[in-house]
């Protein structure tokens, strides 16, 4: 690993004062942010003999992005049954069960982090299953992840028995607990699809191990009526009851919840992960996020899996955040660049209890970072670059992608995965997957 200088470029830090250099440097010992600030403060610190120095020609810099809600194996199912109503149930379950297994899964997330480094996402929530194999290939990539088996009250691809997922979980925590990039979690997949016992075990093993939980909240109608019918609580106040709410939890969707819930959640201190694009198209309604935010709550950005959202960068979530934010709001000075920065890079590492590592670029921490080129068509004039990033930008702009002081993506080019054998390990899966899917799409329709 080279100790790097980049210098003549347009940095945010995000710090708590959102300090920006207009013209400024950044200079990486190892894993770890030495120096940063306005590059004509740059000679005080030496003549930099012993690095590689990179002149940006007016590129962004910022923290790398955070996506706190993703399943990076769905990728091979990308773009099938876009439509379909309660896709979940009827078409996502019997296709996993019939198509989905190790290979499949290490395929798909291969692929996904070659989209996602390419697009400027330095760490990565992920929940599915084979996880341990997952995170065999995070490891390898160099990408920071906290990665989680989902566990259900039926076999999974992974598990033969219903909640095969909590044996399996306990293993991998102990397995991947301490490693420098590679985090264990734990993942509930969702209250409609768990006991409230097991909810409880899970919740034990994330607090027995300190341990981030995750579990789709709030997020379903049939959810919500589950809850009503059999608790007469909402999604949250279930939760709440049952004890399993604390600063370790991670609430991805988030989306039907009312004041009351919303105040459980900042009391509690839970963190949620916004998912602007899957929401919208899955057509499940607008989360309450400035109520949130008012209330404290850290709110992050996730993209939901592949086949959920499309896309799995955090760049083209960010306008979304804007537009669907000012549209549910009718508010246009709601959500101004920074504060939609602040949750897809600090409010991640907040969400995943490492804000004291990555999340902003700040002496000592390490050194996480994407830079934004600026000589597209899309990105001038640049009089802001937050601005430039969340509305003018897409993932292609991204230049480079640096996690722990590597360069894992420079100009384009992916430097520690082979995207190449990526692909064609993908595009190979995809006839097999074909097959089933035109199976399942007539089953559909017969019983429509
Ligand atoms: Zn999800």
């Amino acid at each position: 690993m080279s100790n790097l200088l980049f210098y003549n470029a347009a940095i945010l830090t995000i710090d708590p004062e959102y300090r920006t250099y207009e013209n400024g440097f950044i200079c990486i010992q190892g894993d770890r942010i030495e120096a940063i600030g306005p590059s004509q403060a740059m000679t005080d610190l030496g003549d930099f003999a012993a690095y590689r120095k990179i002149d940006c020609g007016g590129k962004i810099i910022m923290p790398g992005m955070i996506n706190t809600h993703c399943h990076m194996s769905m990728m091979v199912f990308r773009s099938l049954a876009d439509d379909v109503p309660d896709r979940l149930r009827r078409y996502l379950f019997p296709l996993e069960a019939r198509a989905m297994n190790r290979e499949l899964a290490v395929t798909g997330a291969r692929y996904a982090m070659a989209e996602l480094l390419l697009g400027g996402v330095t760490t990565v929530y992920d929940a599915y299953y084979f996880e341990d194999d997952i995170a065999e290939a995070v490891a390898a990539s160099g990408m920071r992840g906290v990665l989680s088996e989902t566990v259900m009250n039926t076999p999974t691809p992974s598990a033969a028995q219903p909640y095969g997922g909590i044996p399996y979980t306990r293993n991998f925590v102990k397995k991947w607990q301490g490693h420098p990039r590679v985090m264990p979690a734990v993942n509930c997949h969702a209250l409609y699809t768990n006991d409230t016992e097991h909810l409880r075990e899970c919740h034990r093993i994330a607090a027995d191990h300190d341990v981030t939980m995750c579990m789709h909240v709030a997020e379903m109608d049939f959810e919500q009526q589950k809850c009503r019918d059999e608790f007469g609580l909402t999604p949250v106040g279930y939760l709440h009851q049952i004890g399993i709410l604390d600063e370790r939890f991670l609430a991805a969707h988030a989306i039907n919840v009312d004041d009351q819930d919303i105040d459980i959640l900042a009391d509690c201190g839970v963190n949620v992960s916004y998912n602007a694009g899957s929401n919208a198209k899955s057509a499940k309604g607008v989360a309450p996020v400035a109520k949130m935010m008012a209330k404290g709550i850290p709110v992050s950005l996730g993209t939901d899996g592949p086949m959920s959202g499309n896309t799995i960068d955090i760049v083209t979530q960010l306008s979304l955040v804007g537009k669907i934010q000012k549209l549910f709001q009718n508010d246009r000075s709601l959500f101004p660049p920074r504060e939609i920065l602040r949750m897809a890079t600090i409010n991640g590492a907040k969400a995943l209890r490492m804000d004291h590592l990555v999340g902003s670029l700040e002496r000592g921490k390490r050194a996480d970072m994407v830079i934004f080129e600026t000589d597209s068509v899309n990105m001038s004039p640049i009089y802001d670059p937050s601005a430039a990033i969340v509305y003018s930008a897409n993932p292609s702009n991204v230049w480079a992608t640096i996690v722990d002081g590597e360069i894992l993506m420079e100009n384009r080019k992916l430097l520690t995965l082979n995207f190449e054998s990526a692909k064609q390990d993908l595009l190979r899966s995809c006839q097999k997957i074909e097959a089933i899917a035109k199976t399942l799409d007539r089953e559909i329709a017969t019983h429509n």
